[in-house]
């Protein structure tokens, strides 16, 4: 049997998570995934008129085919937490069953069980204020959307996961080395999603035979990326000072968690692994 995988934070085909999708479906997986309520329709409707056709070329010549489409806001763990203007917010009334316990409910009912979840998501919403600079919401909202998430969607992903299964997250050197501009606590984030990778590597190993590692990625000029404001000048600072001197591209990444999500890695977990060119093992730029 072919390998299930649902990826959450799929709303283009610029960003890590599409290509992560697509090295999994060249793989042979069946592909699921979670899209951000308010991002949902665009890109439902983007997936239908063709717009992403030319990317969704595999490397035999097919076209990448995405199962199903769920709406996700992986902020909400279940409805009692959706807060009233949300609820009633029109980007969110025309959808439903979105909170993390919902979603996994939904492909409970629909497929039955997984076999690798992605989590590819992240969102701070003072990332271009300095850490000095951040408010306390703005701070727990990075954690909550970038960090939390990640717990919450291997909790209740976790009972419908078949034992031997892998979860791959998307981490940035910025939680442990200065990067300045990466601020809003979305450093802070990026360090409790990677501490967060050793302890649920134990507590999901021992408990499902579930293995938890993170790519820490390079720079890619992903929407995300694009808002936070500095993503060029870190794609050429890559260039520039980076072992391999060339452009990463988010298919890297895309076979990276490919591997790592197959029996290649069985022995692989709690691990951060560096897709970078190789920038992290630099002292000092050149
Ligand atoms: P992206 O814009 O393609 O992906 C981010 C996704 O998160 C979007 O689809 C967005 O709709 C979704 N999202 C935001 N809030 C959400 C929520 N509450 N619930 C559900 N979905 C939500 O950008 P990307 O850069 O590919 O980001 C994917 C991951 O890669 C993130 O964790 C990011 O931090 C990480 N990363 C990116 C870079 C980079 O340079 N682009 C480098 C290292 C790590």
């Amino acid at each position: 049997r072919g390998k299930r995988a649902f990826i959450a934070g799929v709303a283009d085909d610029n960003g890590y998570g599409w290509a992560i999708a697509k090295s999994l479906a060249a793989a042979g997986a069946e592909i699921l995934v979670g899209t951000w309520v308010p991002a949902l329709n665009i890109f439902e409707n983007s997936l239908r008129r063709g717009k992403f056709d030319e990317s969704r070329v595999l490397p035999d010549g097919s076209l990448m085919e995405i199962t199903k489409i769920y709406p996700l806001d992986a902020v909400y763990d279940c409805p009692e937490d959706v807060p009233e203007d949300v609820k009633t917010n029109k980007r969110y009334a025309g959808s439903a069953n979105w909170t993390v316990k919902e979603a996994a409910e939904s492909v409970k009912q629909d497929f039955g069980t997984i076999d690798i979840l992605v989590h590819s998501l992240a969102n701070g919403p003072e990332v271009s204020k300095p850490l000095l600079e951040t408010s306390r919401n703005g701070y727990l909202a990075a954690v909550s959307a970038s960090s939390y998430s990640f717990v919450s969607l291997l909790k209740h992903f976790l009972p419908i996961m078949n034992p031997g299964g892998a979860t791959i997250s998307l981490t940035y050197i910025a939680s442990e080395k200065i990067i300045p501009g990466y601020g809003g606590g979305m450093s802070s984030a990026k360090a409790a999603l990677e501490s967060d990778t050793q302890v649920l590597a134990f507590e999901a190993g021992r408990k499902h035979n579930v293995r938890v590692n993170t790519i820490s990625a390079g720079p890619l000029r992903s929407r995300a990326a694009k808002a936070i404001g500095f993503i060029d000048m870190m794609i050429d600072y890559s260039l520039e000072n980076a072992p391999l001197q060339k452009e990463l591209t988010a298919d890297e990444v895309g076979n990276a968690a490919a591997f790592l999500s197959s029996p290649l890695a069985s022995a692989i977990t709690g691990a951060v692994v560096y897709v970078d060119n190789g920038l992290n093992a630099m002292g000092v730029g050149v």
